[in-house]
């Protein structure tokens, strides 16, 4: 099929998208002059009396094909610009049918139509904001001179779709159709001719304001800067919509394409471009064909109900799945499924769930006490304590006990994948599956392949990930896997700059100027300094004596301050939750450089953000360089996904892309002969920046 499909029927020309999936408005694929074109045909044709722009399969448009995005122009070709300029003088009524995800430019189409009906389901919605940009096709100018200045404002600053019903309360749809779409919309345009209805453009209307338009975008500006800190996209489309309320269309529209055209060359909307791209691309496994077969997970057993495994098990039961939860004693058993319910509770409480739901996924729980139990699970995650033969005296008996193909699957943090496997005779079902705290909250799930895990294993892993609403990124085995190596490296880092000169709340200050919601300072109270001191402890006796060691987080952690939980860490807390500054904390940073030799000095806000971020950089590149990740942007949306790294930044391979390699590479070239020799660049930053690349391309 054409597509774009023109006929006339019943004396309306319908024109039906054919561009599936989702009718993306392609211009190099010649869509939108083919709708132009129809709608030419028919303003000509005297057998025509109106028209019904409509999507063929189940939706109108998801919006403009941003696989176009930045490339210049096709020549011949129209855009979504030119059909709506068009749109705006012809004489018959155009209809527009909207179902499905009517999104972005798909929605800003049915703006330039006359008339609007909807079938129940649809999304409706201009997202660009999520981007970091604005609709660019005068979207900013029609929503609000429809559904009046703060509604349009709101929703195009959230960028979220409303539903069919919404969109008929607010005027974006005129009428709700039932039954099929085709012969429902078809009759919706027939039933405009009919009754005559006016050609109703809505460029030619005037914004509702209600109440004082300064106040309005005054507020709008202060709530987006609080909100939306660092994006740049908000309050543009806060300007253009001031523009619709006080400037005639055409200026507004003018004015639309002059932001539109400032955002998308800026950093912020390229790195959410990225994100968006990034995430798409991580669902992707390298070398495993499309059509690798996948297990049936319609069960699942987790073992351990401690912070994590009460977590995990939440994500199954979310999803529909029941499972089973094994623990060590019938105490701590008891005690994981009250924090479960606990958790549920609060959710409830907050009007975010309803009783019946919780009731449903409580019921999917069962705590078990034997293995006996976990017979048919068709996957089983083990998250008891981080130690070795632990986790191997598991295994083996998971081993002994679980039905043929079932997946089994370790939560470890550090440990080696493989190490775990060796103790059973199946070490192609075993993989990690690497969640974080809170597990039921935090999307990122790192799923660590073994060399000898099964591509079928990984694939069902990478689609659990879907189920059960994770992003997951594929990794391979190291200490740390990708995450936690990488913030290893930026958390010593941070460290090392107290030692120096630094103080908690300047290295902090700077981190979230950047965009991270906390500081590494804050973050470790946050987390509690205990069990890294632990973990320090243990690895003491084996730790390199050459390499540098700083012993402030020891000498905090000495004194009983564990973090926020002991209301003190590296700040005081005096009750709340905000870091207080402690003179204590400095005057033991003080000592500590001076009993390790270091005279302390000014760092500069630069410095302190160079060594934060090119430690992740540079150990990324390492990672990338081994094998461990399959691509730059799987590591970036485990930052993204998993550490808070601030979306509009893109993830840090992304930010040294932006920054510039060669840049990136002269810094670490400078640390590592004024700071250490852990700053050697990775081979792999040194190769791109001379052949001129990024690690994104
Ligand atoms: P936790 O101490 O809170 O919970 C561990 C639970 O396992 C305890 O309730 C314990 O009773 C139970 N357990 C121990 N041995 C058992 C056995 N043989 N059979 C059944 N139950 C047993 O620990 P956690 O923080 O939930 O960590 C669990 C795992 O998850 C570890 O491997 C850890 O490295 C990993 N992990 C932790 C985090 C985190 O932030 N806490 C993040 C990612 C991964």
């Amino acid at each position: 099929m054409a597509i774009v499909d023109y006929r006339v029927q019943n004396h309306v020309g319908v024109i039906t998208l054919n561009n599936p999936p989702v009718n993306a408005l392609s211009v190099g694929k010649g869509l939108l002059q083919g709708i132009l074109d129809a709608i030419k045909e028919g303003e000509h044709d005297t057998a025509v009396k109106a028209f019904l722009l409509i999507g063929g399969g189940r939706n109108f448009s998801g919006g403009a094909d941003i696989t176009e995005f930045g490339k210049p122009p096709v020549p011949g070709m129209a855009t979504l610009r030119d059909v709506l300029s068009y749109m705006d003088t012809v004489t018959k009524p155009i209809c527009a049918a909207l179902a499905g995800p009517t999104m972005g430019g798909g929605l800003e189409l049915a703006l330039g139509a006359h008339w609007r009906c909807a079938v129940t389901g649809a999304q409706i919605g201009l997202p660009e904001v999520k981007l970091g940009i604005l609709p660019g096709a005068a979207g900013t100018q029609r929503l609000p001179r429809l559904i009046g200045a703060a509604t349009a404002l709101d929703m195009m600053v959230s960028g979220d779709p409303v539903s069919t019903e919404r969109a008929h309360e607010l005027g974006i749809v005129d009428e709700i159709v039932e039954g099929d779409l085709a012969a429902a919309a078809l009759k919706f345009a027939q039933r405009v001719v009919k009754e005559g209805r006016p050609i109703r453009r809505i460029s030619a209307m005037t914004v509702a304001v209600e109440g004082d338009a300064d106040a309005l975008f005054a507020e709008a500006r202060a709530r987006i800067a609080t909100q939306w800190r660092g994006y740049p996209a908000p309050l543009e489309i806060a300007a253009c919509v001031e523009a619709a309320v006080q400037q005639p269309f055409a200026k507004g529209v003018a004015f639309e394409r002059e932001r539109f055209e400032v955002l998308v060359a800026t950093s912020e909307s390229k790195s959410l471009r990225h994100a968006f791209f990034a995430e798409r691309a991580a669902a992707k496994v390298n070398g495993l064909p499309e059509d690798t077969p996948v297990r049936e997970i319609r069960s699942a057993a987790v073992i351990g109900a401690g912070t994590m495994g009460g977590g995990i098990a939440m994500n199954f039961a979310n999803a529909g799945i029941p499972v089973k939860i094994l623990e060590a004693s019938p105490e701590r058993l008891d005690k994981g499924l009250s924090v479960i319910r606990a958790n549920y509770a609060a959710t409830v409480s907050k009007g975010r769930l309803s009783q019946e739901a919780m009731d449903k996924r409580m019921a999917l729980m069962t705590g078990v006490s034997s293995y006996d139990d976990l017979r048919d699970a068709d996957i089983i995650i083990e998250a008891v304590f981080e130690e070795m033969p632990v986790k191997q005296e598991v295994f083996r008996t998971l081993d002994a006990v679980a039905k043929p193909g079932a997946i089994l699957a370790t939560n470890t943090s550090t440990l080696d994948i493989d190490a775990i496997a060796a103790v059973t005779a199946r070490p192609q079902d075993v993989i990690g599956l690497h969640f974080f705290s809170p597990a039921n909250v935090m999307k990122l799930l790192e799923i660590v392949r073994g060399a000898k895990t099964g591509g079928d294993v990984i694939a069902t892993s990478m689609k659990l990930a879907k189920t059960i609403r994770k992003v997951g990124a594929l990794v391979g085995v190291c200490d740390g896997f990708v995450g936690n190596r990488m913030v290893h490296a930026y958390f010593r880092e941070a460290g090392y700059l107290l030692e120096e000169g630094a103080l908690p709340q300047q290295v902090d200050r700077v981190m979230e100027a950047f965009g991270f919601a906390m500081g590494p300072f804050r973050v470790s109270d946050l987390a509690g300094l205990d069990i890294g001191w632990a973990i320090r402890k243990r690895q003491a006796a084996t730790r390199d004596p050459a390499e540098r060691y700083s012993r402030i987080a020891d000498l905090i952690c000495e004194q009983g301050r564990f973090g926020q939980k002991t209301g003190a860490g590296y700040y005081r807390y005096e009750g709340s939750r905000k870091p207080v500054p402690d003179p204590a904390i400095e005057a033991l940073i003080v000592q500590a450089s001076k009993d390790g030799g270091f005279t302390r000095r000014e760092i500069s806000d630069q410095e302190i953000l160079e060594r934060c971020l090119y430690q992740l950089v540079n150990v990324g590149a390492q990672i990338l360089e081994e094998g461990i990740a399959q691509r730059a942007s799987d590591i970036d949306i485990i930052y993204l996904y998993g550490y808070g790294y601030p979306r509009y930044r893109g993830g840090p391979m992304m930010s040294a892309d932006l920054i510039g390699l060669p840049k990136v590479l002269e810094a670490v070239k400078g640390y590592e002969q004024r700071v250490g020799q852990w700053w050697k660049p990775a081979a792999l930053l040194e190769r791109l920046a001379a052949e001129g690349k990024g690690f994104n391309g």
